[in-house]
């Protein structure tokens, strides 16, 4: 006879992980697939960690976990062709005993965060792809189909943690198809360099990090950004746009993370590094709007396959474990009731998320992804002005100040006249409440 599962999950990324090992931990019998050769292998991330969503399940995570820096210091630059404008934030604070954020290099992290999962008892098979979801006569998903000899396994549900592409579900009609606005395509770098350079270069000591997320015309007048992040021997560096932009422009995402490191802003950060390693991957940025239906009867979406990625605050992992956890623990709880994985009980699953940040956070930003698309100024003509503006300011040259001011103000309404920054103003108002 055919093996049973209480509950198969389809991927082995921080939401795949993260539901496997809180079900795994509540007793239930669990099966997870992954399509990679390992855990990681296809995964690529920046990548900050975020402490808090990994302490829930794991509180003594920091033993044992392939952490690269703890994060002393945020960068936020906005920049034109030859500039940077930023707004700066270190603070010692962030030196302490439990540090809430870490950057880190996925393809470790996936497989120590995997072997904690099988720990708690979790079977997993890589080299394994879901092809499809099985169901019984009512429609109700009963197991998957997989591409192994005879791969049809069964369970009371199907915990869809199979990321941004979500092929499976999108196959299966339980979604739309990604629309070409709602996603970003980035492309990611790894540069090595001696751990003292990069301390001597962003003024670290020990395990202390620096990130940099950046915003202006190095996306070529695309909706998207960049981002550089320190490790422990290695500096990730990445740029994303969306994907429909790419379509229409000329310009290729490669072009555009070399035009990114030459930047006189960030070509010394690199300079005499080895780039080792080189990754595109789609993040899901439609946000609240682009979220597909996140459940049905036997089976549930958790992490990027459910577009929980909050692309204004560079969040994904966090959203990804957080859902991942909530959809094992309501699992298990149905379990103990002994109620079926049905439509109407998974249904507690959207209100429990409701009561966290995830929810509360995409609600907030719902209007941001529409905002962005449909106002480019933001990623072309504000970056010059700004950085134009404290180019004029902080260069003294014999003009009165007030002078400056007109100038620079003169600048703004030239470029966008006083209807058009007040407006701007208001939407982005309306779109941040
Ligand atoms: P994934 O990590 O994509 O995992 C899905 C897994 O499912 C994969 O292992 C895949 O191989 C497997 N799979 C897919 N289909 C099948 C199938 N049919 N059968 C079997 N297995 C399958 N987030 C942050 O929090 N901080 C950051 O700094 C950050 N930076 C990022 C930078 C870049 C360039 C990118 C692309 C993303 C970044 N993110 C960041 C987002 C973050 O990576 C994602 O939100 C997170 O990885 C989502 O986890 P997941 O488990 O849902 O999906």
């Amino acid at each position: 006879a055919q093996e049973r599962f209480d509950a198969i999950v389809v991927g082995a990324g921080p939401s795949g992980n993260a539901a496997a090992y809180t079900m795994a931990k509540r007793g239930l019998k669990v099966l997870q697939l992954e399509r990679g050769e390992y855990p990681g292998s296809k995964n690529v991330q920046g990548a900050i960690l975020y402490a808090n969503a990994l302490e829930k399940l794991i509180p003594d995570f920091r033993e044992d976990a392939p952490l690269e820096r703890h994060v002393i210091e945020q960068r936020l630059w906005t920049m034109d062709e030859t500039s940077h404008t930023g707004l700066h934030h270190r603070s010692d604070d962030f030196n302490e005993e439990r540090p809430n954020r870490y950057t880190i290099i996925r393809a470790q992290f996936d497989k120590w965060f995997s072997r904690k999962v099988r720990e708690a008892g979790v079977l997993l098979l890589c080299e394994t792809t879901v092809t499809a979801l099985l169901r019984d006569e009512k429609g109700k998903v009963v197991g998957v189909q997989t591409d192994r000899e005879g791969g049809a396994v069964y369970a009371d549900i199907v915990v869809l943690a199979e990321g941004v592409n979500g092929l499976v579900g999108q196959r299966s009609g339980l979604r739309p198809e990604l629309k070409p606005d709602t996603v970003a395509l980035a492309v990611k770098e790894m540069h090595f360099l001696p751990p003292e350079v990069i301390q001597a270069r962003f003024n670290l000591k020990g395990n202390e990090g620096v990130v940099i997320e950046a915003m202006g015309t190095i996306t070529a007048g695309m909706t998207g950004t960049g981002f550089l992040y320190t490790n422990q021997e290695s500096i990730s560096i990445g740029i994303g746009c969306i994907v429909s932009d790419f379509a229409e422009s000329e310009v290729t995402p490669y072009g555009l993370l070399e035009a990114f490191k030459a930047h006189p802003s960030i070509k010394p950060l690199l300079e005499n590094s080895e780039c080792k390693e080189y990754a595109a991957h789609l993040i899901p940025e439609g946000g609240y709007k682009a979220m597909p239906e996140l459940c049905g009867d036997g089976w549930i979406v958790v992490g990027d396959a459910g577009q929980f990625v909050n692309a204004v605050h560079r969040e994904g992992s966090n959203l990804a474990m957080t859902t991942g956890r909530m959809a094992g623990e309501l699992v298990a709880d149905l379990k103990e009731r002994q109620a079926p994985c049905s439509k109407a009980e998974l249904g507690q699953y959207r209100r429990r998320l409701e009561a966290t940040f995830v929810m509360k956070d995409l609600k907030k930003y719902r209007g941001i992804p529409d905002f962005l698309h449909g106002n480019k100024q933001v990623f072309g003509l504000y970056p010059r002005l700004f950085n134009a503006a404290a180019r004029n300011w902080f260069r003294v040259d014999g003009i009165d100040k007030r002078t400056k001011e007109k100038e620079i103000l003169t600048a703004f309404r030239k470029g966008r006249t006083l209807p058009g920054l007040i407006n701007d103003g208001i939407k982005l108002a309306r779109a941040w409440r």
